[in-house]
């Protein structure tokens, strides 16, 4: 594998300016990449083309090695976890959570997860988050970063080759945002994994990036490791 490499990829909405103009911009394989950068800068919009949820009117996308510009978001290697989490309102913490896994069962009985499976991959990842108590709530009777947390638990419940993480703590109070902080790094560690998280938040970026992505205006303005992005004067 060799992680993702955006070439050419430009991307307008109307406007003067492009909301995303990146010549080139590689993210290697198994890093744990941070864009960030002010509001507006672009950063989900580039998010968005990788995960195929955004078409750009030019350029290429390219992961582990398979050029992936015209295929859709399911058929990508990816997992995206949203701002806005895209729970499934009908069903409890549980089900949101392996539904992914269950799809991917009933699609190929053979080589997808059994039942039994399923069921440890779901309590596994609920212990870590610190949703094992809540897993047979609706979404409506969770909290704001109650629902985060399980946003984030159904996308690495599927540990997926590429995790695109939008803003994805945002939402939790202090203490719940160290925690989780913690818990993707060490997640991230354990599976070796390419994650590509977006914030405006700089201590975010420093505290849990191998390699950072500097965005402004649309445009990548830095890459590297944050020890060398940032330095101070
Ligand atoms: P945030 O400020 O939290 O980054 P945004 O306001 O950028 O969120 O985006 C929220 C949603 O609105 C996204 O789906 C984004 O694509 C859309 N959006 C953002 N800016 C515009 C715009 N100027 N016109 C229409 N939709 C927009
Ligand atoms: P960031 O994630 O860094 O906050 P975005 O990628 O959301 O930035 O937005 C980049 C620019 O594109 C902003 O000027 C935003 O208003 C605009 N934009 C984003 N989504 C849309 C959309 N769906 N329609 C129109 N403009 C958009």
């Amino acid at each position: 594998p060799d992680g993702i490499t955006l070439a050419g990829v430009v991307k307008r909405y109307g406007g003067s300016r492009a909301a995303l103009d990146v010549p080139h911009l590689g993210i290697p394989a198994g890093s744990f990449t941070v864009v960030v950068g002010p509001s507006g800068c672009g950063k989900s919009t580039g998010l968005r083309v990788i995960a195929g949820l955004e078409t750009a009117d030019a350029g290429r996308v390219v992961i582990d090695g398979a050029d992936v510009t015209g295929l859709p978001a399911g058929e990508r290697g990816v997992a995206m976890v949203f701002q806005d989490f895209a729970l499934y309102p009908q069903m409890t913490v549980e089900r949101n959570i392996s539904f992914g896994l269950r799809l991917a069962a009933r699609h190929d009985r053979r080589h997808g997860p059994s039942r039994d499976e399923i069921e440890s991959r779901v309590a596994e990842v609920c212990a870590r988050l610190g949703l094992s108590d809540l897993r047979r709530r609706l979404p409506r009777q969770l909290s704001g970063g109650e629902r985060q947390r399980v946003g984030l638990a159904r996308a690495i419940v599927r540990r997926p080759a590429v995790l695109l993480l939008d803003e994805p703590l945002s939402s939790l109070d202090a203490q719940l945002r160290q925690r989780a902080r913690a818990e993707l790094v060490r997640l991230h560690r354990e599976l070796g994994n390419t994650v590509v998280l977006v914030t405006h938040d700089q201590l975010e970026a420093l505290s849990m990036g191998t390699n950072l992505v500097v965005m402004n205006r649309g445009r990548v303005v830095q890459t590297g490791p944050p020890e060398q992005v940032y330095r101070y004067p």
